[in-house]
């Protein structure tokens, strides 16, 4: 899965250092992440030498590119070099490895685009699809708190942990992270695959939802099942678990067998329901290969009778 990165070590202590050279730096517009194309169309996170080489980059900040177009393009004052090391936010390192946000939103010329942060699911090194989901994940929560929720003032970024601070109240936040549920449900030697219906969704899921406040996470699996596709389940058992940046998710993976009647009635409210809903036979499921996500971890553990 996208978080077994062995034989890289992912540390997320709070342990902030000069950024060096080599070190990884996440910018973002939204949902999407800036990378550099390499020889080939190779897409690269952006290294601190990278953003130090092509300065420029540093000192055209706009929304985007049309903006940029029509916006000054101010020389700044301090060298790239001094911008950075002032400007960037550590997140946590793999290996020696830092990964860096800078809380601006340059305009991208080439080789450097903004993409979609699904592509970071695909990039060469699987340990760095990791941390760049990672990164991104960090980068949009400290976006979302530049102020207090109570007073409304600017906050601060906390010197000890990876936290930021109400000056005027004192409130810390803290990342948060959402508790989401899915679920294999199993009727004998069939197993209920999913499709959703938001566009371009193609791959087979499972039934799969956020857990809702005051809830455990097997009243979550017990609701949503009866919500996306009216069955009853029980023997619900937990399986395994996975970090999802994408959502900021922690993901905890059940099996369930189906209680009574198997028939599907499936929920067409809402606007992230399900398009289609079947029992596929064990030895029908294809060996789809989408090793990154816990869903498939766990279709392949049915097929092969481990689950
Ligand atoms: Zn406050």
């Amino acid at each position: 899965m996208i978080q077994d990165i062995a034989p890289h070590t992912f540390n997320n202590e709070y342990t902030p250092s000069a950024p060096k050279d080599s070190d990884y730096v996440i910018v973002v517009d939204d949902r999407r992440i800036l990378l550099k194309e390499h020889a080939g169309g190779r897409l690269m996170l952006p290294t601190v030498s990278d953003l130090l080489r092509d300065s420029d980059l540093l000192s055209s900040p706009a929304k985007s590119a049309s903006e940029a177009a029509a916006a000054p393009n101010p020389v700044p004052d301090h060298s790239a070099s001094d911008f950075l090391s002032q400007t960037l936010t550590y997140l946590f390192s793999i290996d020696e490895t830092c990964f860096f946000f800078l809380p601006e939103t340059p305009a991208a010329r080439a080789p450097y685009q903004y993409v979609n942060e699904m592509v970071l699911r695909e990039l060469e090194h699987d340990y760095l699809s990791f941390g760049a989901a990672t990164a991104v994940q960090l980068a949009q929560w400290y976006t979302l708190h530049h102020f207090c929720g109570k007073c409304g003032v600017a906050t601060v970024h906390s010197t000890t942990e990876r936290a930021v601070i109400c000056p005027k109240c004192g409130h810390i936040y803290y990342p948060r992270i959402s508790p989401v549920v899915i679920i294999a449900i199993t009727d004998k030697d069939r197993i209920l695959l999913t499709k959703y219906s938001r566009k371009g969704t193609k791959r087979h899921s499972l039934v799969a939802g956020f857990v809702e406040i005051g809830e455990t996470l097997e009243d979550a699996v017990r609701r949503e099942t009866m919500e996306e596709v009216g069955l009853r389940v029980k023997n619900i058992r937990y399986i395994e678990s996975q970090p999802w940046a994408f959502s900021s998710s922690l993901i905890s993976g059940f099996a369930a067998e189906v209680d009574g009647d198997p028939t599907v009635h499936l929920n067409t409210d809402g606007k992230d329901e399900l398009a289609s809903a079947e029992w596929i036979p064990r030895d029908e499921l294809a060996c789809e290969d989408h090793s990154v996500s816990l869903t498939w971890d766990m279709i392949g553990k049915f097929r092969r009778q481990e689950l």
